[in-house]
């Protein structure tokens, strides 16, 4: 029996997703899940503009010689699902750096276009054993929010900076004010040499402190091509979660042979930076769902008010009413059935929708809607175009 407060219990009580044991660890999203999880996406999707990103796609197979290239063959084989591929050995992509190393060390930017900043929605596979898996906390299949810049070592600093002081406003909007970091330095499986191990660390430690980070540090627990900054959320039950990351490499640029012209033509290695906002899209999902008890706000909730009116003579004005906000972008839908208005406004509230829009009779001679609030059950009258442009309002996304 799961706690009622568990994401998985909320994720079937509001029909958002399911999990079966035909496919352990990867989800089966529902109309209302999926748009949620579009939600994410399009919240990071907005920050990738602000931040100048372009967006790209990489295969979901890669052969072994760009997992021997990148070192995931070596360090991260048991994770990955292997298969033969026109008799060749390769294995479905557990990230998406080594697929965007392809696209940059065709492009050969000019230092010019430097810092390159290229993002994926890279839906990733990792063999985790079965018996770790946990609704969508840890799961064999989700999408990470991944990123690369490639830019000149001075440039790191500006970086980190700008992507530290962004993700503190992205988490806010979704609720989370506190942002605790960690400092993962140099593990004890890794590639490349130590002398790039104390120049990585030096300059993402010097960043860290030009963002104003104070972090904590956490020895040996780096990723196996370069130091990483964390960044974990405090939720309402004070539990932490580690969701974005700004992580330096100058290691896989040099294995991929990664290079930018310079200003006298010359051929030069850029840094890297690989960066995830969420981490995992699905997980950040499961977190908010905790975190709002599946009470999510308006910006977040798959569907953010619904109308109904008191009796079937008030159709044709709640249809206008529906039809009103959906123009403004409101995810809106109507409840026309024969049930009770007091019935009707507890299924949206089992439903967890936010704002119910109520049509009887008074409200279509006054051409007004009362709304309700689902917290507190707060209600009151607002003139139509009034009460929409409210909704509208309360329903603008907030990251
Ligand atoms: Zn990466």
């Amino acid at each position: 029996m799961l706690d009622e407060d568990d994401h998985r219990y909320l994720g079937q009580r509001l029909d958002l997703f399911h999990l079966q044991e035909e496919a352990p660890g990867m989800v089966f999203w529902h109309p209302r899940g999926f748009t949620l999880y579009r939600l994410l996406e399009e919240a990071v999707r907005r920050q990738m503009v602000r931040d100048g990103y372009r967006e790209v796609r990489t295969p979901q197979i890669l052969r072994q010689a760009i997992w021997k290239a990148s070192g995931h063959w070596d360090s991260f084989s048991s994770n990955m699902f292997r298969l033969a591929e026109d008799e060749h050995a390769a294995a479905v992509k557990p990230v998406s750096c080594p697929g965007h190393m392809q696209l940059v060390s065709r492009m050969v930017p000019s230092y010019r276009d430097l810092p390159l900043r290229i993002g994926e929605f890279g839906l990733v596979h990792r063999d985790e054993p079965s018996g770790t898996l946990h609704g969508l906390f840890r799961l064999r299949q989700f999408t990470q929010d991944d990123g690369h810049i490639f830019c000149l070592e001075e440039q790191i600093e500006g970086e980190v900076v700008r992507f530290a002081s962004a993700l503190r406003d992205f988490y806010a909007g979704f609720g989370f004010q506190e942002m605790i970091v960690g400092f993962s330095t140099r593990p004890e499986g890794r590639v490349g040499s130590d002398a790039v191990w104390d120049r990585a660390e030096a300059a993402l430690s010097a960043a860290a402190r030009s963002a104003g980070l104070d972090c904590r540090m956490q020895p040996g627990e780096g990723a196996f091509y370069g130091p990483k900054l964390e960044f974990v959320l405090r939720d309402r039950l004070g539990r932490q979660w580690q969701c974005g990351t700004i992580q330096l490499d100058l290691v896989l640029p040099e294995r991929f042979d990664i290079t930018y012209v310079d200003s006298s033509g010359a051929r030069r290695r850029p840094a890297m930076l690989h960066r995830a906002l969420f981490g995992s899209v699905e997980r950040f999902l499961g977190i908010l769902l905790e975190h709002y008890r599946g009470a999510l706000p308006p910006w977040l909730s798959p569907e953010q008010v619904v109308v109904v009116p008191v009796t079937d003579a008030q159709r044709p004005y709640a249809e206008e009413i529906l039809q009103l906000l959906r123009q403004k972008g409101v995810r809106a839908i109507l409840d026309a059935g024969d049930d009770s208005l007091s019935r009707k406004i507890a299924i949206a509230h089992e439903a967890a929708i936010p704002l119910v829009a109520i049509a009887g009779k008074r409200e279509v001679e006054r051409r007004a809607v009362a709304l309700r609030e689902r917290d507190g059950g707060h209600q009151r009258e607002l003139p139509l175009e009034e009460a929409v442009a409210e909704v509208a309002r309360r329903c603008a996304p907030h990251a």
